[in-house]
């Protein structure tokens, strides 16, 4: 299938809208990364997404919509909570987890009585959601495993000749992916952290958020499959943290510890991978600006492996906050490889 690169103007969008219409899968900007979209009320379409990404089909979507009126298609039950969410941050890189209707294909939900919903903070992706007047299923628009992509070519890279079109848009801002927060129970919990921080929602909510126990934990291994090796009782609400995720081409160590002793551990370590022949890929972010590593890491961890580096040794940031969110990630990226430096 040839893949065709549309830009935002007018007509680009239609035939975007159209060929969403005709079942087909288009990748669109959103400000945290390019998503991959389909017809979400589309059985057919939907699981072209699946095949497109390689994406096992427990591991739900997020589904997008351009205007607050178009939640009453996917749920009967909207909450004054998740009211509050939706005036606070949307448009924007917030998540909720709500009661999904009967009409919602379980292609859609993974399976589950619950769905994902969002609005994107894009001008061309809500002009394509109002125009196609559909909800979007959207998961990132990498292949399974794969960084998250935050531009056109990251996305042309994993999936050209495997998707109908691509929108290039403007640049993501955040370059993480949106914050998953549960709305199904009393007390919000968030499935995924991300810019959007616990204390933010819980400012908005007037309540204590929890996190969900699955996303503080440290798994060893990965089996073959990419599965997390843990025991059969572990199972995530977000089946997404299940998987393997993220990964660089390059072996991936994280180090841990006190800063100054993790710089000079870092460089040591990259002087004898260097005097082995090795290509070593070096993260260092400031603390003070989690947003900045935010913005850079996906980007940076696709930049090493076009470049064919080895290995990458990645400083940890501070888990608070923002920090929370890109160690989230970072961690999965190097399939938990962390070395603690006393
Ligand atoms: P991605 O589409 O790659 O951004 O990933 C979407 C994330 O949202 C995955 O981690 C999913 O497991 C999670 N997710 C989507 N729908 C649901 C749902 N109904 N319940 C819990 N988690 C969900
Ligand atoms: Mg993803």
């Amino acid at each position: 299938m040839e893949t065709r690169i549309l830009g935002t103007t007018e007509i680009d969008i239609k035939e975007a809208a159209q060929i969403l219409l005709e079942g087909g899968l288009v990748a669109f900007p959103t400000e945290t990364v390019y998503g991959l979209g389909a017809n979400a009320m589309n059985d057919e379409a939907v699981s072209k997404v699946y095949k497109a990404k390689g994406r096992p089909s427990d591991n739900p979507m997020i589904v997008h919509i351009a205007d607050s009126s178009q939640l009453i298609e996917l749920t009967d039950k909207v909450t004054g909570d998740m009211k509050k969410l939706m005036d606070a941050f949307w448009p924007g890189p917030v998540t909720m987890v709500v009661p999904a209707k009967p009409e919602v294909p379980r292609v859609t939900t993974g399976g589950l009585d619950t769905v994902a919903v969002r609005m994107p903070d894009n001008e061309a992706t809500l002009a394509l959601i109002a125009k196609a007047g559909i909800p979007l299923a959207g998961p990132s628009a990498n292949l399974s495993g794969h960084p998250s992509p935050t531009t056109a070519s990251h996305v042309d890279d994993d999936l050209h000749g495997r998707i109908e079109a691509i929108i290039q848009g403007e640049p993501c801002k955040v370059g993480i992916e949106s914050t998953v927060v549960d709305m199904t129970s009393e007390t919000p919990m968030i499935l995924r952290p991300g810019i959007v921080t616990k204390e933010q929602l819980s400012q908005v909510l007037g309540k204590e958020v929890g996190i969900d126990p699955a996303v503080l934990q440290r798994p060893d291994i990965y089996n073959n499959g990419g599965l997390l090796e843990t025991d059969e009782n572990f199972k995530p609400k977000s089946p997404g943290m299940k998987y393997k995720h993220y990964a660089p081409k390059a072996e991936m160590i994280i180090f841990e510890g006190e800063p100054e002793k993790v710089r000079l551990a870092m460089a040591e370590e990259k002087m004898n991978r260097v005097e082995c022949g090795q290509t070593v890929g070096i993260l260092l972010y400031d603390n003070e600006n989690p947003e900045e590593a935010a913005h850079d890491f996906f980007a940076q961890l696709r930049a090493f492996d076009k470049k064919g580096v080895d290995v990458i040794l990645a400083a940890a940031l501070k888990e608070d906050g923002v920090g929370f969110a890109v160690m989230n990630r970072m961690f999965k990226s190097a399939g938990y490889n962390i070395r603690e430096i006393e």
